[in-house]
């Protein structure tokens, strides 16, 4: 054979693909902080594959030359390059398999050292080969010429390609399924590579879908725009959310720390566009940065002002991490440009699945909106971090009852003193679930006004009171009207009256059928657009009565500006006035109350002498245990018909 005869071809084109996939990876390196073992897998890979055709290139060349004896020692060691190279492509592209199904972590370091004995071997076998020939020889003629050893060295590597399709097989449950048939390919794809070689070996074209495979893993894995954030180079939510799923599938226990930089993109309007980009990418890459030495760690920025790492190693080594994430947090960020800024976060520090299991539940730590927090950096407790999970759950109850129709509007009677019998009732939803039973409204309220969701809920308990209100029962039992909760965070809500005259409209009744229940909160007097619905609710024809007064922001001037119809007091007054102080002071409320003319509904009266108290006040109507208890609709129409004839109340 000489020079011509050989077909350099593929071994050349085997390099150019490989050194452009070497210079790119070495150009967009800054993603190197995530996924760190994957990576510098990876670039084993690319060293060998890139290294493989060039040494192999140099060798066969000199070869041919005719006058290889002058370049002897070049061309020796060339090929001994070439066999240190070669054979780590496939143990490395083995264990670069498993850290993409994610079993490398759940390896023991034994197993892990006990794989690569046989690379090493051969490494050895490789490096000695000058003293014991086995591998190759150069025969008188300055021939290549193939040793004895090499039948091993095809039995080893045989083992690894074995090893990585099981590999490859176990990723199809954790990998999307188009990243799962890329790493098919890649093993099809090098597998027939080596099988034409060992039958045509003029067609030198092993080398060549090395480089291919390492192309592929570099487009469909490292690369991955998918899974990459623009803004950070770290991995995104849909990279989160798969680690999230190999994690659960191999049962791993990590920790995950959450982090939500809450005043983050307050900046952006601040800093402007190329200055807050370069913040957030300087922010989500310092806190990336760890120097807990031995903690294998994913980082991700979920959002562009929520971050997540995933830690995987000891409790305590994780806990060190956290605390190296609130000091750089506690800490300053200069502003790229000039200047520097402190940044208020919240840090959650997650033991899965000890603390959250489910895998959604994780998701949803990190999109959960926040309550606010005090000013600064605040580490969440355990047992915020326990109460999540059960938050979360409950939303998911909620949101399944209220698409399936399954939220429950009870109603409890509000009896009148004057007129000795029933004259309203107030609608209260109940959620009872499969899985978490009942839940009470004190619990699944707050979630929905925290989640977003108050607005449905609202809507769907004023239909299923307004279809109460328009049955025959609620006119004939003789109730004016019902009373129904509203949220304010139901108020802000766009054309509100509207919406509400049009589920009114669905029943043919007037808004005078209805009272809407409101507890006063900060929120009411001071934001603008609460305070449009409001009034916009009024002029529909629309009438407030207050709920819950003697607790929180309720102040008596709001009262006394007539935006009132009824006012309703709490039973925490009742319970303090069977002291004398408190009996005292309840008096005066309703002297108050009384001569500004609104009515009077005492909440929670459960026995006869709390009765006779506030009828001695001078109290309109009563709602409590003592008359009933909230009931479902089928039973409080009977309970309506029942008491339409007799005026003594029935008691429960
Ligand atoms: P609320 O509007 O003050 O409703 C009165 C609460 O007192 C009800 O609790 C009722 O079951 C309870 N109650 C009535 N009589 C007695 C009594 O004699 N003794 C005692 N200990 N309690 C009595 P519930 O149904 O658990 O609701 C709690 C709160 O959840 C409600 O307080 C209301 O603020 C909120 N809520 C309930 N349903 C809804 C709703 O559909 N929308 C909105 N926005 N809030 C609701
Ligand atoms: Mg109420
Ligand atoms: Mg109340």
């Amino acid at each position: 054979m000489n020079p011509v005869e050989y077909d350099y071809g593929f071994t050349l084109a085997a390099f150019m693909l490989a050194l452009l996939c070497a210079l790119f990876t070495v150009h967009h390196s800054e993603t190197d902080i995530v996924r760190r073992r994957q990576r510098a897998l990876f670039r084993v890979i690319l060293a060998s594959v890139t290294l493989t055709p060039l040494f192999s290139f140099i060798s066969t060349y000199i070869e041919l030359l005719g006058d290889a004896h002058r370049f002897f020692t070049v061309m020796y060691l060339t090929q001994l390059g070439l066999f240190v190279t070669h054979h780590a492509a496939a143990p490395f592209f083995v264990l670069y398999t498993m850290s993409l199904n994610g079993h490398i972590r759940g390896l023991k370091r034994l197993i892990q050292i006990a794989l690569l004995i046989p690379f090493v071997l051969i490494e050895l076998a490789v490096l000695t080969n000058p003293i014991h020939h086995g591998l190759f020889y150069y025969n008188g003629d300055l021939r290549y010429t193939r040793g004895d050893w090499m039948l091993p060295l095809y039995f080893i590597a045989l083992f690894y390609y074995a090893l990585g399709i099981v590999q490859m097989l176990r990723s199809r449950k954790v990998l999307r399924h188009v990243r799962w048939s890329y790493l098919l390919f890649c093993y099809l794809m090098v597998l027939a590579g080596i099988a034409i070689q060992l039958f045509y070996p003029h067609i030198r074209v092993e080398y060549f879908t090395e480089s291919l495979m390492a192309m592929i893993l570099m487009v469909a894995f490292e690369r991955d725009m998918h899974t990459i954030s623009p803004l950070t180079g770290l991995f995104n939510r849909i990279g989160f959310s798969e680690d999230i799923r190999i994690n659960e599938l191999a049962g791993r226990h990590y920790t995950l720390i959450a982090i939500r930089l809450r005043d983050l993109k307050d900046y952006a309007r601040i800093l402007g566009e190329t200055r807050y980009r370069a913040l957030v990418k300087s922010v989500a890459l310092g806190l990336s940065q760890s120097r807990v030495s031995n903690l294998d760690e994913g980082a991700y920025s979920y959002d562009e002002d929520s971050l997540a790492l995933l830690l995987y190693g000891s409790e305590a080594k994780a806990e060190k991490r956290r605390d190296e994430v609130l000091e750089k947090l506690r800490g300053s960020w200069s502003i790229p440009g000039g200047g520097a800024i402190q940044l208020q976060a919240t840090v959650a520090e997650i033991h899965v699945p000890k603390q959250i299991s489910d895998r959604k539940l994780i998701m949803g730590r990190l999109s959960d909106p926040e309550p606010l927090r005090p000013e600064g950096v605040t580490l969440l407790g355990t047992e915020e971090i326990e109460h999540f999970e059960r938050a979360q759950k409950v939303e998911i109850a909620l949101r399944r009852a209220l698409q399936e129709d399954r939220l429950q509007v009870w109603f409890q009677p509000i009896w009148n003193v004057h007129e000795q019998r029933f004259t309203s009732a107030e609608a209260l939803s109940r959620l009872i679930d499969d899985e978490l039973g009942s839940v009470p409204p004190s619990e699944f309220i707050p979630i929905a006004e925290q989640r977003g969701l108050m607005g449905q809920l609202g809507d769907f308990v004023l239909d299923k009171t307004c279809a109460m209100a328009a049955s025959g029962v609620v006119g004939e039992g003789g109730l004016a009207y019902l009373h129904v909760n509203v949220s304010p965070y139901q108020l802000p809500g766009e054309n509100l009256a509207e919406r509400f005259n049009a589920i009114l409209a669905r029943y043919g009744i007037g808004p005078e059928r209805l009272r809407l229940e409101i507890t006063e909160t900060m929120d009411i007097d001071n934001s603008a657009l609460v305070r449009q619905s409001v009034s916009q609710l009024r002029e529909a024809g629309f009438q407030f009565a207050m709920d819950d007064f003697g607790t929180g922001f309720s102040n008596l001037s709001s009262l006394l500006s007539g935006r009132f119809a009824d006012i309703k007091l709490d039973r925490s007054l009742l319970l303090s006035a069977e002291r004398d102080h408190g009996r005292q002071m309840l008096r005066s409320i309703y002297e108050m109350v009384r001569a500004s003319g609104l009515i009077t509904v005492q909440e929670g009266v459960e026995t006869e002498e709390q009765l006779h108290l506030v009828e001695g006040f001078g109290c309109d109507t009563v709602q409590g245990f003592y008359f009933a208890r909230p009931m479902p609709p089928e039973d409080f129409t009977a309970f309506l018909q029942e008491n339409r004839t007799t005026d003594v109340p029935m008691k429960t």
